[in-house]
């Protein structure tokens, strides 16, 4: 049968089929193939044997923390404290393209913006919107429960962004805390945390702030600007436009014409090593 490992402890593999764990030994070969399961593998596994028998394909999968096949991401984003950042989000957003992991942009600290500045950015989330991202406020919580649905989900952001509230706001019976401490300390250091999937309205939470180490090193410029949807529509002459030097570049246009975002596309150029202001 097919399940997915929520937690592994020394060689014992949890797996989870039908919302109950089974505790399981891997297959003696696995080590002879190099083949390590980590939390998020779908395997198939026989519950009588208690033994793991195959590691599944994998869409994704991460080092830090080692974990695969993440469905989403929230990207618990503040408006204040930490400052709300385009560079930040764009980053992200280009980087979850990359590892095949829906993003879905969380806005908390909404109250500490005055109006007007409120407003600015409610019409940028628009644009993100109309490009096919998700936009929620942490306040429509029934919203979010709705997109944990049969999903692995991570929530990431900066720290003090308010994950930990958001979690525990959701699910009171979590506590996230000690994830955040962890964060902070480990920094720079080798922390040996265990990484855990929990149920959650329907779907699996990763319980460990999630992605700190992510960098968009070791990709090439065309795989960075494929991570930009807004620019697969656009028809330019040139096969494979890099939308920087080019004349009649179909992309550069609508910068201009204020139907691509200006910031987008300058995070886009610095992304890819182009400084816009040579050209
Ligand atoms: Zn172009």
């Amino acid at each position: 049968m097919k399940g997915q490992i929520v937690k592994i402890s020394s060689d014992l593999y949890f797996v989870n089929y039908e919302d109950t764990v089974y505790p399981c030994k891997c297959r003696g070969i696995f080590r002879k193939e190099h083949i390590t399961p980590v939390v998020g593998d779908y395997v198939l596994f026989s519950r009588e044997k208690q033994l793991i028998e195959e590691v599944l394909p994998r869409k994704n999968s991460f080092e830090r923390p080692k974990v695969s096949n993440i469905d989403q991401a929230f990207l618990v984003t503040s408006l204040k404290t930490p400052d709300f950042s385009l560079h930040l989000l764009d980053k992200f957003l280009v980087l979850m393209e990359l590892n095949h992991v829906v993003p879905i942009i969380c806005i908390t600290k909404e109250d500490l913006v005055d109006s007007m500045e409120l407003e600015e950015i409610k019409n940028i989330l628009k644009y993100y919107e109309k490009i096919g991202y998700q936009v929620v406020f942490h306040t429509e919580l029934s919203k979010i429960k709705e997109l944990l649905k049969g999903k692995t989900s991570v929530f990431t952001g900066q720290t003090g962004a308010g994950k930990s509230t958001l979690l525990n706001t959701l699910n009171p019976a979590w506590n996230l805390e000690t994830g955040e401490v962890s964060l902070a300390l480990g920094r720079g250091k080798h922390t040996t945390r265990v990484v855990e999937l929990f149920d959650f309205y329907g779907g699996k939470v990763m319980d460990t702030p999630g992605f700190s180490s992510l960098e968009l090193t070791g990709y090439t410029p065309e795989e960075i600007r494929d991570a930009f949807p807004e620019f697969l529509n656009c028809a330019c002459p040139f096969q494979d436009c890099s939308h920087t030097k080019e004349a009649e570049c179909v992309v550069k246009k609508e910068v201009s014409a204020n139907n691509i975002l200006e910031s987008r596309y300058l995070h886009y150029c610095s992304f890819i090593g182009v400084d816009k202001n040579e050209n």
